[in-house]
């Protein structure tokens, strides 16, 4: 049985106070709600969820990840770096990455090996573009960028990652995918994941991204291989982010 996962990608907002205010809200209104629960951050603020989650049921971790451990790499920001502050999680591939920084699929495969090797649980981003669905290409793209992480990790390493399916055309637009899209999407990428290892695959936990909001959360997270959410636009309010907590 795969656990629930809801993950806040904050992308590029927040501050120390608005932080400390959001991070408390989630916490002090957590109850027995059977889903883990984690906050991507920008780098700068990772240790301030350090201090202020630590021994509380909400995990933490970064957007990006080098692929290089240390050295001359202006601006990077190292997998070690996000455990020596306590991150469990790193976001990779997200289509913000993949668009405005040119980050390939073998880019991306690379991060999440540098990030396995660290011990971080690396969250592997995929989504098709409007475009390309709308070519009929959804099936290759999201598989294909799936497939460029499943060529250089091993069975063992598959049961360390999670995958996030995020249509970019649902994200931050208001525009959800239907549970009944998204669930065939899902199914997919775990049918593509169990050509590796289908005990693996089948444990492997596959989150949502785009446009989720606490009202269409419970229809989505119903769906049999839609395993949580990778929220944006709704971490950033406690109410909202709790909501779609108790909605699985
Ligand atoms: P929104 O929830 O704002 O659509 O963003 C989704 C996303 O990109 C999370 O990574």
């Amino acid at each position: 049985m795969r656990r629930k996962l809801v993950i806040g990608n904050w992308k590029m907002n927040g501050n120390r106070a608005g932080n400390t205010a959001l991070l408390s809200g989630i916490v002090s209104g957590l109850n027995d709600f059977g889903a883990d629960c984690a906050v991507c951050v920008p780098a700068p603020y990772l240790a301030q969820c350090q201090a202020e989650l630590q021994g509380s049921p909400v995990a933490w971790g970064g957007q990006d990840v080098s692929v290089h451990a240390s050295g001359a790499y202006t601006g990077e920001v190292s997998a070690g770096m996000l455990v020596d502050f306590g991150s469990r999680y790193v976001l990779c591939g997200h289509s913000e990455r993949r668009a405005y920084h040119k980050e390939s699929s073998e880019l991306v495969a690379q991060k999440t090996i540098a990030a396995l090797a660290a011990g971080l649980t690396p969250v592997v981003c995929v989504g098709e573009t409007l475009e390309q669905r709308e070519a009929g290409e959804t099936e290759a793209v999201i598989c294909g960028q799936l497939q460029a992480v499943l060529g250089v990790i091993g069975a063992d390493d598959l049961a360390r990652i999670v995958v996030a399916y995020e249509p970019v055309w649902a994200i931050g637009t208001g525009k959800t995918a239907t549970p009944q899209i998204a669930q065939q999407a899902h199914a997919l990428l775990r049918a593509r994941m169990a050509q590796k290892n289908a005990t693996v695959a089948a444990g492997v936990q596959i989150l949502y991204g785009g446009s989720m909001k606490p009202d269409n959360a419970k229809e989505l997270m119903a769906q049999p291989d839609i395993d949580g959410g990778l929220i944006g636009g709704a971490a950033l309010k406690a109410a909202d982010f709790l909501g779609i907590i108790q909605a699985v």
